[in-house]
């Protein structure tokens, strides 16, 4: 009977500490606090860059920096046409391109961006190379803008912490909070083997990606291609952490077609055209701010 009685004041927390997914409408564990995630990803973001080799390719970077740009803009404007305005605050843009030979990418809660060159050297300098390359960032910044990392911190701490440090973690920040969400997000020492999302993040990233491309004048179909070549060169050998392990890639493509027509339909109309950056054109600096294309008029139904 002892053991039971947790349980009821744990029920309580974890129905209080509910919250929406705004563009797919799913519920989700929030436990941890908005500023825990933002401080600890920063923490990470900033060792991270201490020791990743930022790109001397500026033909490259401003590749990377065009897409990034135009993605976090079309987030802004999702976030504040669907009146989530306070979180617009929690976002600091930053976008870079690392020497790194894996396939992978990421944005850090807060709008931190890094896209490796493996993933750009996969994608190629074809005419659907922004395309492919805003379905990728817009899949991570899906991660982000969907609070996955601060689900997942959350999940975590119901599984392997009982109701006492549960309500100590409510009632503020600790040593052991700041080590969770460090944990949660595969960061720290976990760097570069990135926990892998759960089918459901990956889903619902898979689906935000597409919007937020959509809306920032991409073709979404590049998704496909992308998922396509993703498939083959992971060949027999481990999955790229971009790609995680579940779900499948022939999962993900059939997602990616039942959603993409519909997408299109629902935000095709708010897109503005997106320039193709020039390869010739030099990048001098890796980090902006990005101006919030408010008032674009889409609808978001
Ligand atoms: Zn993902």
């Amino acid at each position: 009977m002892k053991k039971l009685l947790w349980i009821l004041p744990l029920a309580g927390i974890v129905f209080a500490a509910c919250s929406t997914v705004s563009m797919t409408g799913r519920k989700q564990l929030n436990l941890v606090s908005e500023s825990e995630i933002l401080s600890a990803s920063l923490t990470e973001y900033q060792s991270y860059m201490k020791t990743a080799k930022v790109s001397t390719d500026a033909a490259a970077t401003a590749v990377v920096k065009n897409v990034a740009e135009r993605i976090a803009a079309a987030a802004e404007a999702y976030l504040t046409v669907t009146g989530q305005t306070a979180d617009l605050q929690n976002y600091a843009w930053e976008f870079n391109l690392t020497e790194d030979p894996n396939l992978n990418a990421f944005c850090m809660p807060g709008g931190k961006i890094v896209v490796y060159s493996g993933m750009l050297k996969l994608i190629g300098n074809g005419a659907d190379r922004d395309d492919e390359l805003a379905a990728v960032i817009g899949h991570e910044v899906g991660h982000a803008i969907a609070k996955h990392g601060q689900e997942r911190a959350s999940q975590q701490m119901l599984a392997s912490m009982g109701s006492s440090v549960l309500g100590a973690v409510v009632g503020g920040a600790s040593a052991e909070t700041q080590q969770i969400v460090a944990t949660a997000y595969g960061m720290g020492t976990q760097y570069g083997a990135l926990l892998p999302f759960s089918r459901k993040h990956e889903l619902e990233a898979d689906y935000i990606g597409i919007v937020l491309a959509t809306i920032a004048g991409y073709d979404a179909n590049a998704a496909i291609t992308l998922w396509q070549k993703m498939e083959a060169a992971s060949g027999g050998s481990a999955p790229a952490p971009f790609m995680s392990t579940h779900p499948s890639s022939t999962k993900r493509i059939s997602e990616l077609q039942k959603n993409i027509p519909k997408v299109k339909a629902e935000y095709g109309a708010a897109s503005q055209p997106a320039a193709k950056t020039s390869t010739t054109k030099k990048a001098t600096t890796t980090k902006s701010s990005t101006s919030t294309k408010k008032g674009t008029g889409f609808k978001i139904g």
